[in-house]
């Protein structure tokens, strides 16, 4: 048993250790943060002991040796010194935040969280549902907090291996719960993360803790495989280096491939390799320093042993799918044995063994400038599970299958990950992000290209929202929001503006528009139209429905307002019902021309000079001139009556452009007619559409420029005398029709 360490003189094992690997990986760097680090966790575990007996720091320090000699930044090498004081020590995550800042907080806290959400329960597969349920919980949270920063999940690795190291001091039930978890759970993180070098380490020891004996018989047989093969793989390094110096291939090292006891295991008693090929393979490992010499050297090793043929896989030019790059190639060896070569260069070779620690190393060093689409790739692969059958247990897979065909994780601009239902759109993103986001939401981007509301966001995507301060949520949303959370929010939405002042403006939308068609609503809108509106409205049980749809916007009045007209002239002669055009009332008063540079017209009603206009007076961008009976300016003369001044607005024989919509009867030549008789009043037509209705009828939308009320007037009528028109109406915020 070690003596404890309660002072800053005794040094901590290990420690000399952390900073020879930091020096390595990032030289000239200072070690004052790293040492304040210690003496923080050092002070914050004092008199607290391992189980083995040992101080506690002992093993914060061997969690940061792991971390340090993969290579990773300072923070995460503090995070690991750190990773158990919020837990277990008087000092709080806002003391780590004061002294080494938010990122080591972060991963502190992200390390502390994995551990205290139990993870042990999703160590045995064949439990019942329920259990399982609950372990794929703990592994959905344990990804999420990954995907947020992937140093966590490296510091918990880490952390993990060295609690393996150290298992044996435990009682045994613990061990093996610990070690399934370990070989289920953590290993194909590990290697899902392509840190290697500790996704074997931890199968290994997992692996002795619960099968002790077939561990020992295979450590065995390796070990004489070993023995008996040794001079073999001595030979073939040996001439493999000297053909590589003489060919001018320096620095280059040429080195035996370690072997796992564990993947040794798998192979035999799970895929039947018989012993003597797994045990009898030599396989040797190539490191060069540039990518070109990597085929310089493949060359020289076909050269001196004779390739079989068909073995040869260049994963330089086909990297697989997560990033590995290597040369693979089967050689007759010395003895006439098969042998395997791998080639890469040391970063290959560092990201082969390290995977998302490597790319930290990359990042800083600027090695790899694409370091920032790596992560982003990175992030891709870690949520794809569809295509997964060698990294992940049989655990792992069943859990994540059923959970990413429920979940889908999707990311924001600045790397935040978001969990979601699968089949989620950018409308649930962003109510998930923050209810403000989604109501104020405008539009949404995928990946950088703008979609449509409604689509479905993919594993990996990044999702941005685009928001406007006075959008407002549309009811529509609702079909394509597919969270429940969602749509009760929007639900929310609408419940919390007030349903009486949501209906009396529908209803005063309804009878303003109803009189734009030369209607009484008083005569018109009796208790028969309000049956028939009732029926001819989406989702609409009494009038107060239809007059709430409109009033919340998801009706137009328009569309209101022309079934109620097309109804009246059903049961009336048409001759008395077409529609008197709403210029008729204008006042014939016209005084002063008004100041231009401060006015502007409203692009709603699209006033013209000599009809009842009203001024409107907006901050900062002058007097907005609306239509008297201009849905919004009735709606703002109810908030801020105050702002609403009286204009007369004369002529000044400039054109302005007003919309149409003329009901017509329907044959060919129809728009071009209408058109023409434009043309010939000398009025400019800014764009027409026609649709075409039941019953034989049309509707043109045209656009024209006049010149005012008078020259407006003369043209609705030249319009209403041509034989196939049936009404002709002024359309209010052309822009909101389709
Ligand atoms: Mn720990």
């Amino acid at each position: 048993m070690a003596s404890p360490v309660n002072s800053s003189d005794v040094p901590v094992p290990g420690w000399d250790r952390v900073l020879s690997a930091f020096g390595e990986h990032w030289p000239g760097a200072s070690h004052d943060r790293l040492t304040r680090a210690l003496e923080l966790a050092r002070l914050a575990h004092e008199g607290q002991f391992r189980k083995s007996g040992e101080p506690y720091i002992i093993h914060p320090v061997a969690v940061a040796v792991t971390i340090a000699e993969l290579g990773m930044d300072e923070d995460s090498i503090c995070a690991a010194l750190l990773h158990d004081v919020i837990e277990d020590t008087p000092v709080t995550a806002d003391d780590v935040e004061a002294e080494f800042g938010k990122d080591v907080r972060h991963m502190t806290e992200g390390v502390t969280k994995l551990q205290s959400q139990k993870l042990a329960e999703a160590s045995v597969s064949k439990r019942a549902r329920a259990e399982n349920n609950r372990a794929a919980e703990s592994l959905r949270k344990l990804l999420l907090a990954m995907a947020d920063d992937f140093r966590v999940m490296v510091i918990k690795l880490a952390d993990r291996l060295h609690n393996m190291s150290t298992i044996d001091s435990m009682a045994v039930d613990k061990q093996v719960r610990i070690a399934n978890e370990t070989l289920e759970v953590y290993a194909p993180i590990a290697a899902r993360l392509g840190i290697w070098q500790i996704k074997w380490q931890l199968e290994d020891l997992a692996f002795k803790t619960l099968h002790p004996e077939e561990f020992n018989a295979i450590r065995e047989r390796v070990a004489k495989s070993r023995k008996d093969r040794e001079s073999e793989l001595k030979t073939a390094i040996v001439d493999l280096e000297v053909m590589l110096e003489e060919n001018g291939l320096k620095g280059v090292r040429v080195m035996g491939r370690p072997k796992h006891l564990y993947s040794i295991y798998n192979k035999h008693v799970k895929q039947g390799v018989p012993w003597d090929e797994i045990l009898d393979l030599i396989a040797i490992r190539v490191i060069c320093e540039k990518q070109h010499e990597c085929y310089l050297a493949l060359g020289l090793v076909t050269e001196i042993w004779r390739p079989i043929p068909g073995l040869f896989s260049d994963y330089i030019q086909n990297p697989k799918p997560n990033g590995y790059q290597s040369l693979h190639t089967k050689v007759i060896g010395p003895s006439g044995e098969p042998l395997e070569v791998q080639i890469r260069t040391r970063q290959m070779h560092e990201i082969a063994e390290f995977g998302v620690a490597a790319h930290w190393t990359y990042k800083e060093g600027s090695t790899k400038p694409d370091a920032a689409t790596g992560f982003a790739q990175l992030r891709k692969q870690l949520f794809d599970f569809s295509n997964d059958n060698e990294t992940s247990s049989d655990f792992l897979r069943s859990v994540s299958t059923d959970l990413f065909s429920e979940q889908v994780f999707a990311f924001t601009p600045g790397g935040d990950v978001v969990d979601m239902p699968a089949g989620s759109t950018p409308i649930d993103f962003a109510f998930r992000v923050h209810t403000r986001l989604g109501e104020q939401l405008v539009m949404a981007k995928i990946n950088g290209d703008i979609v449509p509301l409604g689509t479905a966001i993919k594993n990996g995507d990044v999702v941005e929202i685009v928001t406007r301060n006075n959008a407002q949520p549309s009811l529509d949303w609702l079909e394509h929001a597919k969270s429940a959370h969602t749509r009760s929010k929007i639900r929310g939405y609408f419940r919390r503006r007030d349903r009486e002042l949501i209906i009396q403006r529908g209803k005063d939308g309804i009878e303003r528009e109803v009189r734009a068609r030369g209607l009484d609503p008083k005569r018109v809108m009796g208790d028969e139209m309000m049956k028939f509106l009732i029926g001819q409205i989406k989702d609409c049980t009494s009038i107060n429905d239809v007059y709430a749809r409109v009033g919340e916007g998801l009706t137009s009045t328009q569309s209101v307002a022309d079934k109620i007209y097309r109804r009246v002239r059903e049961l009336e002669p048409p001759e008395q019902s077409v529609a008197e055009p709403e210029a008729k009332k204008v006042e014939a008063t016209l005084i002063t021309g008004i100041d231009q540079v401060m006015t502007k017209r409203a692009r709603c009603c699209e006033p013209v000079p000599g009809e009842e206009v009203v001024g409107f007076v907006t901050r900062g961008r002058g007097i907005m001139i609306h239509r008297r009976l201009c849905p919004n300016v009735l709606g703002m003369s109810e908030k801020e009556p105050e702002r609403i001044t009286p204009i007369k607005w004369k002529s000044d024989g400039k054109s302005y452009s007003v919309h149409l919509l003329i009901t017509c009867v329907n044959r060919q030549g129809l728009l071009m007619d209408i058109v023409s008789i434009f043309a010939e009043a000398k009025t400019n037509v800014t764009g027409a559409k026609i649709k075409t209705l039941p019953n034989n009828t049309a509707e043109i939308m045209i656009g024209i420029e006049v010149i005012d009320v008078v020259n407006l007037r003369e043209l609705m009528g030249k319009i209403s005398n041509f034989g196939d028109v049936i009404s002709i109406l002024r359309v209010h915020a052309p822009g909101a029709r389709k």
